[in-house]
């Protein structure tokens, strides 16, 4: 038996897998199974990264979407999409579904331990946003929603002292004509619309990058919810309340709203209430209110996902034409 209990290919340095890859080191842990960086004996010094799927019927089948999805995204590219992970091939071996990719460095959340959470510098969040940016404008144009958009899944290759960003994990996402799943994001992350229970497209993915580029420039997560209501919660007190009009799209808006509109508001475990509108963005960052960082982020961080900027027009931000200091 290759398996544990909970269905993990159980890794043994050294050993090969699929006749050719020599295990080195597990690199990563997640729901989904193993990530391994290994040595192809194919290849003359080379290494790459291996997704071992646990051998779990509905996690496999995961496995052969986001299969389907990078192999898509490399068809359609042709060299220019290089800031998403590039998938080699894809095997079974001994009942689980492998995913070799090439292999990249640490992940931003790595990277922000490594700080000891007290934020990154400006020009570093503003690359990672750029990089970030032209990952989604291309799955933008191929109408993919990513739905896992966090620092986890942001990882850094070093190219002779240049950095390269690269999304990775694509088990949880879609083409948006095909928005299946209504429970996807991670908490942190997780768009309103998601939350509420309202039909979602492409803008869940760029309500993430807002999330996750203020995490990088403070250090902290913005929204850190222990619940969906408090996540929901955490929002109201940077953004406000949204609309009635927006609040009636949800099919999940009654565990968050009274009759009349008004949030629901209950203390969190710490007994902490969150008041809505009771907190400033440009106070969280410590910037002045006409930050262009704060700008670009605040223009995430819509209610509306029709109001969020768009990867194409974000690109184009004036953000991204200044060269700053502090802000
Ligand atoms: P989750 O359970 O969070 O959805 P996951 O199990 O789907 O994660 P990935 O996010 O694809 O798996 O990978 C898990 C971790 O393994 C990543 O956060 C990263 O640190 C590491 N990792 C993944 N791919 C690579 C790679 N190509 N090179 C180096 N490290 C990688
Ligand atoms: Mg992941
Ligand atoms: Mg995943």
């Amino acid at each position: 038996n290759f398996n544990d209990s909970k269905g993990f290919y159980k890794c043994i340095i050294g050993d090969h897998i699929f006749y050719r890859y020599e295990i080195l080191k597990i690199l990563g842990r997640g729901a989904f199974g193993q990530v391994i960086l290994c040595k192809d004996h194919k290849i003359y010094n080379s290494q790459v990264a291996i997704k071992i799927i646990r051998n779990r019927k509905k996690l496999y089948n995961q496995g052969k979407i986001e299969i389907e999805i990078l192999k898509y995204i490399k068809s359609c590219g042709k060299g220019s999409n290089k800031n998403i992970v590039e998938i080699y091939h894809s095997f079974n071996f001994r009942g689980h579904l492998c995913i070799v990719f090439e292999l990249l460095g640490p992940n931003l959340f790595d990277i922000i331990k490594q700080n000891h959470f007290r934020g990154l510098n400006i020009q570093f969040v503003k690359e990672v946003a750029n990089q970030l940016l032209k990952s989604m404008n291309i799955l933008s144009k191929e109408k993919i929603i990513h739905c896992d958009i966090k620092p986890e899944n942001v990882l850094i290759k070093n190219v002779k002292k240049n950095n390269e960003i690269k999304l990775i994990d694509f088990g949880s996402s879609c083409f948006e004509n095909n928005t299946i799943y209504t429970y996807i994001q991670s908490r942190f992350y997780r768009s309103p619309e998601v939350i509420l229970g309202m039909k979602y497209g492409l803008p869940i993915d760029i309500w993430s990058l807002g999330c996750l580029l203020v995490e990088l420039f403070t250090g902290l997560p913005l929204f850190p919810g222990e619940s969906e209501q408090e996540q929901l919660l955490l929002i109201m007190q940077v953004i406000g309340v949204p609309s009635k009009e927006f609040i009636q799209k949800g099919t999940r808006s009654k565990y968050f709203f009274n009759d009349d509109y008004s949030p629901i508001i209950f203390p969190n475990s710490r007994g902490l209430l969150h008041k809505p509108s009771s907190k400033k963005l440009c106070s969280i960052l410590h910037l002045p209110s006409d930050s262009l960082f704060l700008h670009f982020v605040s223009s995430c961080l819509e209610w509306e996902p029709e109001k969020r900027i768009t990867p194409e027009n974000a690109l184009k931000h004036i953000w991204f034409k200044f060269h700053e200091k502090s802000q």
